[in-house]
């Protein structure tokens, strides 16, 4: 397995894929460790996630400077990274006993009531884009329930993944409460089937989940699946298009587009569109495409080659069908797998820019006659992820968000992006189940039933 520096196409590192062997026995250490662990108390629990929180913050430089040289994260946007994953960990570490406190419920019998029991060892299947705040979102929760976690993350960001593991030793966990297991995706089947392992959650591709859910029903176990997205942002004739836009960009260009809840399609009534089109160039124009470890970069490079090719094709097929280029769309000369901030507009049904998930910096321009149209584009997906909604009548915002949408998740007027304190997840194709809030908490446990007579 190895690890390219996506911003000059350079071997980083080169690492040894774990064996069989040493699969099944880190299984049985994750096991043997999940024996005591379960037993200590939330406060016990709670102190080494604090002491994992302190150990990110000081070695924050360190650790963004890691994923800018795996994947291509600009630096300034790694150490915000950091800094999240430090707050999901005193969140859990605060809130955990409150949200998994048994519940009473009256009955004729003397007592009935509901206890959350923890599994035993949950894997975690991680993607390369956000390569820390991902494996933490789900940590937190899942660790302080009692759980113990094996990871198994992209393939392209082993550097990360051993980094992840030693921020938990340094924290004094104790051994084989989270490891990570360096594999390819092919060995994943093989820790699904274990009769040790309780549960999977994956983020990641559609495929990737097909895959896993079909895997683990084959051996009914639990899974939460977090999948892509291709999240409609509706721009109504209303909107106040300065702010709208500043808000637009920033959600497309986030992590250089590659987040499952960056904007993708932009729906906007077309009595608006020529101008917010013209603001959303404006904008576009100022990304500073760049080294990640330069300070002044917003936009690195995609973090593989094959995606930033992938996505080009998406790009040029949709142009092939109609899309017409307002920016971007070509590929830079030189190394390095960079791809300019791009805009499409004239974008229809047929074309990838419409039916697929565009994985980094570009945008889609989608002009609709009225709002009913923009609901209708909006939902005329297979994803159902995240979703914004602009307006200055917060009432019509509101009611299109709360009742219109279908989304895990639809904010208005401002981007999507996730919050310990709410739920996060989606539904149709872009996945089932919830991370973060007392929702997350809560999927990996056995929510059981005591009735006492
Ligand atoms: P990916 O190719 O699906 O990889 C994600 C993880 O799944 C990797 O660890 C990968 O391992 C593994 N994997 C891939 N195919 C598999 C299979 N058939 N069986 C078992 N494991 C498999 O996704 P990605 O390209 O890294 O990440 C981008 C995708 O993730 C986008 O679609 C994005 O929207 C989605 N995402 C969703 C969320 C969310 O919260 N909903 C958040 C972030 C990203 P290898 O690296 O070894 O292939």
């Amino acid at each position: 397995m190895r690890s390219i520096d996506p911003a000059t196409g350079k071997i980083i590192k080169t690492y040894a894929e774990f064996s069989i062997k040493k699969i099944d026995s880190g299984i049985k250490d994750a096991q043997a460790a999940f024996e005591r662990w379960h037993q200590l108390s939330f406060e016990q629990r709670a102190g080494k996630l604090k002491a994992a929180a302190g150990v990110l913050i000081r070695n924050k430089e360190q650790y963004a400077r890691l994923m800018a040289r795996e994947m291509g994260k600009p630096v300034s946007q790694g150490r915000g990274e950091i800094e999240k994953c430090a707050l999901v960990c005193d969140f859990y570490a605060k809130e955990a006993r409150r949200y998994l406190a048994s519940r009473s419920i009256k009955t004729e019998a003397k007592k009935s009531f509901v206890t959350f029991q923890p599994l035993g060892v949950i894997v975690a299947v991680m993607p390369w884009n956000f390569p820390f705040w991902q494996v933490f979102r789900c940590a937190a929760p899942t660790l302080m329930a009692g759980n113990v976690l094996v990871l198994k993350h992209a393939s392209n960001v082993c550097g990360c993944a051993l980094a992840i593991a030693d921020v938990f030793k340094k924290a004094g966990f104790p051994d084989g409460v989270f490891k990570t297991f360096l594999i390819t995706n092919e060995k994943v089947g093989r820790l699904i089937r274990h009769p040790l392992v309780k549960a999977v959650t994956l983020t990641g591709s559609t495929g990737a989940g097909q895959a896993i859910a079909a895997q683990a029903g084959a051996v009914i176990k639990k899974t939460v699946l977090e999948l892509g997205g291709s999240d409609p942002y509706l721009i109504l004739e209303d909107a106040d298009l300065r702010k709208t836009v500043e808000t637009c960009v920033a959600s497309r260009m986030i992590n250089g587009g590659q987040s499952c809840v960056s904007a993708k399609r932009f729906i906007v009534v077309r009595s608006r569109l020529k101008e917010f089109e013209q603001r959303f160039v404006e904008k576009m124009r100022e990304q500073r495409m760049g080294f990640p470890l330069e300070e002044d970069t917003s936009l690195g490079p995609l973090a593989r080659h094959d995606l930033r090719d992938g996505l080009h094709r998406q790009v040029q097929k949709s142009i092939r069908r109609g899309a017409r280029l307002l920016l971007g769309g070509q590929i830079p000369e030189g190394p390095g797998a960079f791809y300019p901030p791009t805009v499409l507009t004239n974008v229809r049904k047929g074309m990838p820019a419409y039916d697929e998930e565009l994985f980094g910096p570009v945008a889609s321009m989608i002009g609709v006659a009225n709002e009913k149209q923009a609901i209708a584009v909006a939902n005329d997906t297979m994803f159902g992820l995240g979703a914004a909604v602009f307006t200055q009548d917060l009432k019509r915002g509101q009611h299109i968000a709360a009742h219109q949408i279908e989304a895990g998740c639809c904010f208005v007027n401002d981007f999507v992006r996730s919050d310990p304190r709410l739920p996060f997840g989606g539904i149709k194709g872009s996945g089932y189940g919830r991370e973060l809030s007392t929702f997350g908490i809560q999927e990996f446990v056995n929510i059981k039933t005591v009735y006492v007579k």
